[in-house]
């Protein structure tokens, strides 16, 4: 019996242990569960206004990112060949007019041609915004070829313009070739020329070519390329630093392209163009970068 009743009274003791021990379990595992809840999340960011937008604005110009800008003006070269003739007194006009100056590269012969042509010549010489350079006393005579064979009649036929005419400088536009020997700027369009231009700069002349051509029409005389044109080659160019010497570019164009009313009226609004961009300012050939002999 005492069997029984122990048995009787144990069992509904381990029952209720049991009972207890489960609400303590749960207990734990709800309050454990409680506590890995995440938080709650905060509400979504706004999307960018005006405050994020400053944080992207340019930082105000300080020292250094004023130091890091392009140095200085471009520098424009306005170089016109093979003068003196009937174009040469109207650039001349055109130049004192708008006073931009310009670079002359005269070809000697032209120079004794006729008694005009000379009296020209002394108009250039009274002119001190403008400079005058060697292009060679007789052009070649228009025969290329047979003249560059000859590297040493090209040296005399440059020193004879030379010493006729006197130059203040000693920089030698090639005829009928863009030839460069500027310090370790060496280019030599055709290559049978190439000799004949090396003894050139061996003799002392710095050769100057040119980096854009204003060209013309050889049978009506007239330039053949609008300003417009031009104007946006030579920003790109000078843009892009494909100019033999950066930041400089060198024009080449030709007096008796600027003959007739129309054609000077080209001239004078493509310089007033270049005047107005405040960017770029006009240099005398005598002037180029690295040139060795510097006129006084
Ligand atoms: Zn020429």
């Amino acid at each position: 019996m005492d069997t029984t009743s122990a048995s009787d009274e144990g069992e509904p003791a381990n029952n209720n242990h049991s009972y207890f021990r489960i609400l303590v379990f749960c207990t734990c595992i709800a309050f454990l569960f409680s506590c890995k809840q995440p938080k709650k999340e905060l509400p979504p960011a706004p999307p960018p206004g005006p405050d994020t937008l400053v944080i992207e604005k340019k930082p105000a110009a300080t020292t250094d990112t004023i130091a890091k800008k392009p140095m200085g003006k471009k520098k424009i070269y306005l170089t016109f060949d093979d003068g003196p003739n009937k174009g040469t007194r109207n650039v001349l006009q055109v130049s004192k007019e708008e006073n931009v100056p310009i670079s002359f590269f005269i070809v000697g012969k032209h120079v004794f041609d006729s008694p005009e042509q000379k009296a020209t010549w002394e108009l250039l010489k009274a002119d001190t915004s403008i400079v005058m350079c060697n292009h060679s006393y007789t052009h070649a005579g228009g025969q290329y070829t047979r003249f560059y064979s000859n590297p040493a009649g090209v040296v005399a036929d440059i020193r004879s313009c030379q010493e006729k005419l006197a130059f203040p400088n000693y920089v030698v536009r090639m005829p009928g070739r863009n030839a460069w020997r500027i310090a370790d700027i060496r280019v030599t369009d055709i290559k049978e020329s190439r000799a004949a231009i090396d003894s050139v700069y061996q003799a002392g002349f710095d050769v100057m070519g040119w980096d854009i051509e204003w060209s013309f029409d050889h049978k009506t005389l007239s330039p053949d390329t609008a300003t417009g044109i031009l104007l946006r080659r030579i920003r790109n160019m000078l843009d892009a630093g494909t100019t033999k010497t950066p930041g400089h570019l060198v024009l080449l164009a030709h007096d008796q392209a600027f003959q007739k009313t129309n054609d000077i009226s080209m001239l004078v609004s493509f310089l007033r163009e270049l005047k107005s961009n405040e960017d770029y300012e006009f240099i005398l050939a005598g002037k180029y970068p690295r040139l060795r002999r510097v006129p006084e």
